[in-house]
């Protein structure tokens, strides 16, 4: 039974799921609500992180027909700062992450998808917002709630290549700032955690502590901002319709990357649909992320307790490591520990952990009934 496939959402997650079933001759149709892909981003840089699995993601891309055809930088090196200003440098003989860029123009990673959609010959309706999907619908509309913002700006600069980033809740409270530049633009952010109201604060101070500690330098600036949700589903298979990235809350709440999250977990909602079994959603999802995010959300939650003394150990550790990819892979590690750990963190983040409803009866595929989430 070749079933077309429809889904709500042209995001990297929503692309990743059409290519695959494209591309395995299913007739797909995504449909974006914005007049383009990329739309909440502005050509700020992000980084495609390398630490969630020992496998390239760039190769584990290939691999599974997703093709990495947008601009990448490898990166290996990060100045890290401390919250007294101390210079860190962690190095890492594989790359820690490649840079890509987001939005619609073109060499992003939303345009080189999109691109690959069509060849495969996806329908792309855009200004199209769902409202409805029927089973064997994927829902990947990206994230639904704030639980990580992020504030900056992207620029122009003569500033050499290079990323930075600086752990302090002076800078971005629980979360970090970072600079990355990169040919000639750059962005730099605020990533905080908390205190979302001051976020004009923690960017000014993050802004003058770049200019003073790393030479920033910003020509034609725009401001930007955006937000990201986390959350462990109990289920993100709901009425046969599959929910992947963001939308799932796929994400990792330590560091707030989502991009490999949305990527897989469209590539392997797509393969369950070929195989005409979408229940298998379930369980693939949670073998390939279930281990991995229930690490990142106790991290998040020791994190977010140490404060700047624990800032200061975690900078240490990575930079006095002989790998620092494979020093910060080591911590998404889910070791017997963390499981211990885990139930308090959980109780720490609430109902919210749990992601969509789940009351029995409800089939409002956008989880808008208000019942709240169990477990
Ligand atoms: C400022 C910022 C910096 C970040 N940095 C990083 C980083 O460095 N590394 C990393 O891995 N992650 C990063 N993330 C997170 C990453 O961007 C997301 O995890 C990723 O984009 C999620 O992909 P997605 O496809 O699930 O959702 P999205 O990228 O949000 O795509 C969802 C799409 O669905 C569309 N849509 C929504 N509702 C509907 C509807 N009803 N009908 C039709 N279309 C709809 C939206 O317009 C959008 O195009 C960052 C996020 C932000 C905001």
């Amino acid at each position: 039974m070749n079933l077309p496939v429809t889904i709500a959402g042209a995001g990297p997650a929503g692309l990743a799921a059409a290519i695959t079933a494209a591309k395995h001759g299913r007739h797909v149709t995504v449909h974006e609500r914005h007049s383009d892909v990329g739309y909440r981003f502005h050509g700020d840089y992000q980084g495609l992180e390398n630490w969630t699995s020992t496998e390239d993601i760039l190769e584990q891309m290939s691999a599974i027909g997703i093709e990495p055809e947008f601009e990448v930088a490898p990166f290996k090196e990060i100045v890290c700062y401390d919250p007294l200003g101390h210079e860190y440098v962690c190095r890492s003989s594989q790359p820690m992450f490649y840079l890509v860029r987001r939005g619609n123009t073109p060499g992003t990673l939303d345009s080189g998808l999109k691109e690959q959609a069509l060849a495969a010959g996806v329908e792309i309706i855009f200004n199209s917002s769902c409202r409805e999907l029927l089973d064997g619908g994927i829902v990947a509309q990206g994230p639904h709630r704030a639980d990580v913002i992020a504030v900056g700006y992207v620029f122009r600069t003569d500033m050499a290549d290079a990323a930075f980033v600086a752990l302090s809740d002076q800078l971005a409270p629980q979360g970090y700032a970072y600079l990355l530049v990169h040919k000639g633009l750059g962005t730099v952010a605020s990533c905080m955690f908390t205190d979302f109201h001051n976020e004009k604060t923690y960017l000014e101070r993050t802004v003058g502590f770049f200019q003073h500690k790393s030479g920033l330098v910003m020509q034609k600036e725009h401001r930007f901002g955006g937000s990201g949700n986390f959350s462990i589903p109990l289920s993100a298979h709901k009425n046969n319709i599959l929910h992947i990235g963001e939308s799932a809350g796929f994400q990792d709440a330590f560091a707030g990357f989502g991009l490999r999250y949305a990527i897989l977990s469209g590539y392997i909602a797509a393969e369950s649909l070929l195989d005409n079994m979408p229940e298998r959603y379930e369980s693939a999802w949670r073998k390939h992320f279930l281990g991995l995010m229930k690490s990142s959300v106790v991290n998040r939650y020791l994190y977010g307790m140490s404060g700047n003394t624990g800032y200061t150990r975690f900078i240490k550790g990575i930079a006095n490591s002989r790998d620092a990819l494979v020093w910060i892979r080591n911590r998404y590690e889910y070791e017997n520990w963390k499981s211990l750990i885990y139930p308090f963190a959980r109780r720490k983040f609430g109902k919210r952990l749990s992601g969509m409803c789940v009351e029995p009866g409800c089939d409002c595929t956008w989880c808008r009934c208000h019942h709240e989430a169990h477990g």
